[in-house]
């Protein structure tokens, strides 16, 4: 698996006797049981992290009657990391969405999913390596929504060239440190004239700084189409908010679904590592969940952490764990529990 970028690094400072304070956000649904496996392997592969364990979503509504609680915001100001599980979103009557909340108070302004295939996962599709980096806090996602009259609303999508700019300059900084060969601008530009042209403009300009990596643009719905047959040719793709939420889904999907595939949002100052699945209530609190999202998330934060050997260890534990077919959980064709999945995924660092 390809390597984090050095940028996206941290540099220790507010370290507590030896241990790396890190807010831990279990989440809601299946963010429990998904993050105590991912807690489980970082703990197995000795980083000593002091875990900050803050509610938030859906849980920390029932506690303290909001979906963001001061606590929760000071920990994070204070860490400046998390590793975080999905949370439910429509109990946020006041925010649209927790996670955007976060992601734009904190300018986590880089989403980050890197999609791989694995020997041993049922999926038509083989040796998918390809990474995701989608702009997180504009695009439609600004929240900026009216009625202009009943029966007609209006959605602005907002699209800057200082946030273009800064996601194309985070996507081509990750393709010259992990040896990555092409950034793909995906856009709508031929009929989304202003703002996709105004991305499209930055990305360009940006690229131009990186002769060695190659830039190519393709229209988001010829890029789904390409995507689904011929995926291998995708190497780093750039997007704006909402065609990254989306095609970032259909991406998983290629490497054996939602529960494979990690995710970070990197900003200058701090990171937040999370799967790209949500709470999934239908097997929430059954012990049935894939923990590979998350365990991966958790190798990216171990990586940030400095510890590259120590993340090359898990991502190699869960490459053995799911070559062999066994001890792997239901989505996957397996009869594992997430506990006997994650146990697998210990044993085979050792
Ligand atoms: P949310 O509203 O929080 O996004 P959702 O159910 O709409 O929840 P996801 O949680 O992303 O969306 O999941 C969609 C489906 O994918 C789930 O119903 C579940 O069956 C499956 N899924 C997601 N994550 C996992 C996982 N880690 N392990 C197994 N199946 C998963």
């Amino acid at each position: 698996m390809k390597r984090q970028p050095a940028s996206t690094r941290s540099n220790g400072a507010g370290q507590r006797n030896g241990r790396r304070p890190v807010t831990l956000i279990p989440g809601d649904g299946i963010g429990p049981e998904v993050i105590g496996a991912a807690v489980r392997v970082i703990e197995a592969a000795g980083v000593a992290v002091a875990w900050d364990r803050q509610a938030a979503g859906a849980e920390a509504m029932r506690r303290v009657g909001t979906p963001v609680p001061d606590a929760l915001i000071r920990s994070l100001k204070r860490t400046r990391l998390a590793l975080k599980g999905p949370l439910e979103t429509r109990v946020g009557e006041g925010y649209r969405s927790v996670n955007v909340y976060l992601r734009k108070t904190f300018d986590l302004y880089a989403n980050l999913r890197p999609t791989q295939s694995f020997q041993g996962v049922p999926t038509p599709f083989r040796n998918v390596d390809l990474v995701v980096v989608r702009e997180n806090t504009e695009d439609l996602y600004a929240g900026i929504e009216h009625q202009v009259t009943p029966g007609v609303v209006e959605s602005v999508k907002v699209i800057t060239a200082h946030a273009s700019r800064r996601i194309a300059r985070f996507a081509f900084e990750y393709a010259v440190r992990n040896r990555r060969k092409s950034v793909t601008a995906i856009h709508k530009a031929n009929i989304m004239k202003l703002s996709d042209g105004l991305f499209l403009k930055c990305a360009r300009a940006v690229a131009r700084n990186y002769p060695r990596i190659r830039y190519q643009e393709q229209i988001v719905d010829a890029a789904c189409m390409r995507l689904v047959t011929d995926p291998q040719r995708f190497d780093v793709l750039l997007l704006e908010n909402l065609y990254g939420d989306i095609v970032s889904d259909l991406c998983a999907g290629l490497v054996g679904g939602l529960g494979m595939v990690p995710g970070a949002n990197y900003g200058d100052r701090g990171a937040i590592f999370e799967t790209v699945h949500g709470t999934a209530p239908d097997i929430a609190g059954k012990n049935i969940a894939n923990p590979v999202a998350a365990i991966l998330s958790a190798a990216m934060l171990v990586e940030f952490l400095g510890y590259k050997s120590r993340a090359a260890r898990i991502r190699s534990a869960v490459e053995a764990t799911l070559r062999t077919g066994r001890s792997v959980t239901p989505d996957l064709g397996g009869t594992a529990t997430t506990s006997a999945m994650t146990d697998a995924i210990i044993r085979a660092m050792r």
